[in-house]
This record gives C-alpha cells, sequence and structure tokens, in this order.
C-alpha cells in the first residue's frame, strides 16, 4: 500500500492509466483537495535542484504546448517554494501573455538582453499572484533581433552571457522558445544545460524531431558540450484515441526514461487559461490539466534533486 498523498490524492487516484499516468478526470475530492491547497497557499515544498538548471523548451513545430508547457511548470513549481525564472524568446510574446507580465512596444524585454546587451536584471519582472516567479518578457521588437543578431559578436553565446551574469537565487531558467531554429533557439541552446521538448500526441509528431536532436547534436559538439535532451512531455494526450496511445507508445520506446510518466491531457482549460493571463494552475487548480502539469513539475524537480 503506497501512502496517501493530501495534496494529489493516493496514487491509485492519480495514476489509472497503467501506460501514462493521467490525472484525468480525477474524483471530486482530490480535485478539492487540490484547488483549496493552492488557493491557501499551503503545497508541499519541492526539493532543490543541486546547482541552478537552465533548461530550454523547444520543438520547431508549433502548436505542441511549448509555452503552455513553459508557463506552466514554472508556476508550479514556484508555488511550491522554488525560484523560478521564465525567459520568453518568442516574438509572440505567448508566455509573457499567459503569465500576466505587460510586453507592450517599449518595455525592457529579451530584445534588450540579446541586442543591445541588457542585463536581466533590467528586463525581469514580477508575475503578479507568484511571488517564487520572474519573467522577461518578448515584445514585438524581438521578430527583428534574428536578422539584426547576425553581423554581431558571439552572436549565438549572448543569452548565455546573461544568464551566467544574473547572479540571484534562481532554482530554475525556463526559456520557451519560437517554433522555428534560428539564432533565438540557438542562443537558447547554447545557454542551456537541458533540453525540455513538448511531444504532442498527434500523427506527425516524430517528424521534425530529428531535424531538433541533430540540432542538439551539433550545438552539444562545438559550443556547449554540457547540453543534453532531458526531458520529454507529452501533451495533448488523448486516452481516447488509439493514435494517442500509439504515438505515446513510440515516445517511450524510443526515449526512454527521459519521458515524463505524467502526460498532459488535452483540456478545454487549459486552451482557456492563456486568455484570462492565467495559467491553468491559477484559472482552475482541480482540473485535470493543472493536476498534470503539477504532477509533472514534481517529476522535474525530484529528477533535479537526484
Ligand atoms: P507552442 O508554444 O508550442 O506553439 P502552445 O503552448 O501555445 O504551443 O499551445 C498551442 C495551443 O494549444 C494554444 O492555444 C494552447 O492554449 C493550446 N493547448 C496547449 N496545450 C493544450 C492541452 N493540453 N489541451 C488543450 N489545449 C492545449
Ligand atoms: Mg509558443
Amino acid at each position: 500500500m503506497q501512502p496517501h498523498d493530501p495534496v494529489y490524492g493516493s496514487p491509485d487516484e492519480a495514476h489509472r492509466d497503467p501506460l501514462i499516468h493521467q490525472p484525468q478526470d480525477p474524483p471530486i475530492a482530490a480535485e478539492a483537495r487540490t484547488a483549496a491547497a493552492i488557493r491557501g497557499g499551503s503545497l508541499p515544498r519541492m526539493p532543490k535542484p543541486n546547482r541552478r538548471r537552465v533548461m530550454v523548451v523547444a520543438n520547431q513545430k508549433g502548436g505542441v504546448g511549448k509555452t503552455t508547457t513553459t508557463v506552466n511548470v514554472a508556476a508550479a513549481l514556484s508555488m511550491h517554494g522554488l525560484k523560478v525564472l521564465v525567459i520568453d524568446l518568442d516574438p509572440q510574446g505567448n508566455a509573457s501573455t499567459a503569465l500576466g507580465v505587460p510586453h507592450h512596444a517599449g518595455v525592457s524585454s529579451s530584445y534588450e538582453l540579446l541586442v543591445e546587451g541588457t542585463g536581466i536584471k533590467e528586463c525581469v519582472q514580477e508575475v503578479e499572484g507568484l511571488p517564487g516567479l520572474l519573467c522577461v518578457p518578448a515584445t514585438i521588437d524581438l521578430a527583428g533581433a534574428e536578422l539584426e543578431l547576425v553581423p554581431m559578436v558571439a552572436r549565438e553565446s549572448r543569452l548565455h552571457k546573461a544568464i551566467e551574469a544574473y547572479t540571484e537565487d534562481i532554482d530554475y531558467v525556463l526559456i520557451d522558445c519560437p517554433p522555428s531554429l534560428g539564432l533565438l533557439t540557438l542562443n537558447a541552446l547554447v545557454a542551456s544545460r537541458e533540453v525540455l521538448i513538448p511531444i504532442q500526441c498527434e500523427y506527425y509528431a516524430l517528424e521534425g524531431l530529428g531535424q531538433l536532436l541533430r540540432n542538439v547534436d551539433l550545438v552539444k559538439a562545438h559550443l556547449n558540450p554540457d547540453l543534453a535532451v532531458s526531458t520529454i512531455l507529452l501533451t495533448m494526450y488523448d486516452s481516447r484515441t488509439r493514435l494517442a496511445q500509439q504515438v505515446a507508445e513510440e515516445v517511450r520506446t524510443h526515449f526512454g526514461d527521459t519521458v515524463l510518466k505524467t502526460a498532459v491531457p488535452r483540456s478545454v482549460r487549459i486552451s482557456e487559461a492563456p486568455s484570462y493571463g492565467q495559467t491553468v494552475i491559477a484559472y482552475d487548480p482541480g482540473s485535470a490539466g493543472a493536476l498534470s502539469y503539477l504532477e509533472a513539475a514534481r517529476e522535474i524537480a525530484a529528477a533535479g534533486a537526484a
């Protein structure tokens, strides 16, 4: 008999799918407990990593859940007592929107950081309602950075420099990337030790992944020997479809332990949250989507402390 976790419920409640650990449609009791713990700020602490973990959330396909994963994992880690910095590196600024951080023209942002060499301290903003969470937003200016960086000295390691120079007490840096493998993503790969790849459980999910993995290998060989794909998260998993199960199986066979046990279910609540400038954890703490991101963050934190 495994112990009963007052916040997350008993393992039986959360681990119903034998292949995929997916707290979809959780029992009302577990739901209410988690929601109350989140609202009351009484969540247990997650372990601090042995050293600051810098993770790039990358996949050159759009719409696979990079931004959703970045903001929700970041929120979950910060709610459990960890210090987290999100760097929005996508000109669309979706992560900034989802965290409710102002990112209109004129705001100091990841553009100033990359192109003008401004320090993170000058660009960072606090995220309302999440005390341990900071965000460097992205403004539309960043759309030009891809070209402006080309003639610059050490153009691929500017983000790395900025993060190294930022000596504040931060446990996790999560970098949200645009859906391409240009200079912005390259900067993120050079600045990180770990790659977190969200994979959407759809047909074509694995197509294009080879290109990302080859890029990771190239960066590792030439620019950042410490880089590794440490974490894969299955997103938009629909346990009712055979296809989602097949994709999940294939990803697990191929990537083994790198794949988190938790898969994020397809959930309307997750897609609604950004329009309120909120993570799904704040928007609907007891929902299956929120629970799965809390659980994914717990796995990530456990791996970081191991
Ligand atoms: P990316 O950053 O890779 O482009 P997003 O995180 O922005 O992907 O997700 C793409 C769209 O899918 C967004 O509208 C988002 O709200 C929605 N979405 C993401 N994850 C889920 C999910 N698990 N269930 C339902 N909708 C989701
Ligand atoms: Mg995005």
